[in-house]
């Protein structure tokens, strides 16, 4: 009797342990990212940087032949570079050439084989999702057609293409749920020309990619405006889908969306990884889709519908951008080694990390979310659950009033596919829905409708 009795107070156990997981959820913290914010070398990076510089220009018009100057000998070591990290992880990597030939175009006027160097990180449970980081292989001095004269680009781009290499790194020793790319892309300076190539070749290949992180110039900490800030980030988003129909901005204009396309939604994700895994570093997010004016090669992937940001430092040197070498009335003018601040490039790869670790560790991104709940005291959301959700431990549904640049709120309901925000009116709040893995990681928070869809 005593024996029955002291097993079934076993069972009673187990069933409230079972009933307590799934009425707290998840952990909030995913340990491991903590790691991998920790991780990234000021001294691999800075050595990278250097070793592109070393093959002294990188101009996408720049010769391909020789095997220590130019595009095609920088191109072909950071593919070999690539496949030394994957050797390290049992072949985790596949290394691939994406390229296209251009011409007749304004700064590529003869025909230019414009190759992209991508390394493939496949996922265990949902491969087919994507996120990616890129930097740029190539460079420019004044004249953009100048392909002969030393261009060292050593913020602009080697330092996303480290951060990019440094990242296959850490993150290749690890398993996670969907898939990583690991970037180079050529052509930027010329158009973003390899932006576009990779772009067209994901969607051919039918790859899902929830987020372009673009990196362009992140190790420069003195401005031109004299103010001297290893602490802070900025990262670039557009407001709206570039590739929304007609019929959906309209539906936009009388729902909302302005504010909330999944790149913003993204920009606000690698916000909140940066206040929960990194200290000293600052997430100025920047509410438009890049600087004024100026390009970058987060934009040929939000112009065909792929989420994409642009990770870059604070504060621009100018005098170190596009510039012939030379001294001019005692000014240094020159993108060189000196404008390079390791440590600062090193944390803004951590940035990418854990963002990249985050999203690659969650399970597939709520679908076809919805809201109704015009005329009636509550809100209500539902979605759908995609396959290969087999690390699923539920949703988070979150809120914010209108005017709030971030998600202010958020509750974990478990594994449902529809919620009621009792007595909140949904005029105003926006809403919005993420997925949690059973360790904690969790996708960027979606928007209702095709304007937050990602
Ligand atoms: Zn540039």
């Amino acid at each position: 009797m005593r024996k029955i009795l002291l097993a079934s107070t076993a069972f009673l156990m187990a069933c409230s342990a079972e009933a307590q997981k799934s009425d707290y959820g998840p952990p909030s913290e995913v340990q491991d990212i903590y790691a991998i914010a920790s991780e990234p070398s000021a001294d691999r990076i800075r050595t990278d940087i250097q070793t592109l510089v070393d093959f002294g220009t990188r101009h996408t018009l720049s010769e391909t032949e020789s095997e220590t100057r130019g595009i095609g000998a920088a191109r072909r070591w950071i593919f070999a570079e690539f496949e030394k990290i994957s050797k390290d992880c049992g072949g985790c990597l596949e290394v691939i050439y994406v390229s296209d030939t251009i011409s007749g175009e304004r700064r590529i006027p003869e025909p230019t084989e414009v190759v992209s160097v991508l390394a493939i990180q496949k996922g265990s449970i949902d491969p087919n999702r994507y996120v990616m980081m890129s930097g740029d292989i190539d460079s420019r001095v004044t004249d953009p057609l100048n392909g002969t004269s030393d261009s060292p680009g050593a913020n602009d781009n080697a330092s996303g293409m480290a951060g990019v290499i440094e990242a296959a790194r850490v993150l290749s020793k690890r398993k996670y749920a969907g898939s990583i790319i690991y970037a180079g892309l050529s052509g930027e300076e010329q158009g973003l020309f390899g932006g576009e190539i990779v772009a067209a070749y994901a969607l051919n290949q039918g790859w899902e990619i929830k987020g372009v992180l673009n990196n362009d110039m992140i190790s420069n900490i003195s401005g031109i405006d004299g103010v001297i800030d290893n602490s802070s980030v900025r990262v670039f988003s557009e407001g709206t889908r570039a590739n929304e129909t007609e019929a959906e901005a309209r539906t936009r204009r009388f729902t909302g969306g302005e504010v909330d396309s999944p790149s913003r939604n993204l920009a606000r994700y690698i916000k909140a990884q940066a206040d929960q895994y990194l200290t000293n570093l600052d997430v100025m997010m920047v509410y438009r889709l890049d600087r004024f004016g100026r390009g970058g090669h987060h934009r040929p992937f939000n112009q065909v519908g792929i989420p994409g940001i642009r990770i870059m430092e604070t504060h621009e040197h100018y005098d170190r951008q596009h510039q012939d070498l030379r001294e001019e009335d005692g000014v240094e003018y020159g993108d060189t080694m000196e404008g390079v601040d390791g440590p600062y490039a090193a944390k803004l790869t951590a940035l990418n990390m854990i963002t990249m670790a985050g999203m690659a560790g969650a399970p597939p991104f709520p679908a076809n979310v919805e809201a109704t709940g015009a005329v009636k005291p509550s809100a209500k959301l539902t979605w759908e659950t995609p396959d290969n959700a087999d690390n699923l431990a539920g949703y988070r549904v979150h809120w914010r009033l209108t005017t709030a640049p971030e998600w202010t709120h958020s509750r974990f309901i478990g594994k449902v596919n529809e919620w009621e925000f009792k007595n909140l009116v949904i005029d105003n709040y926006f809403f919005g829905v993420s997925a949690v893995a059973m360790d904690g990681s969790e996708t960027p928070v979606v928007f209702p409708g095709a304007a937050g869809r990602f």
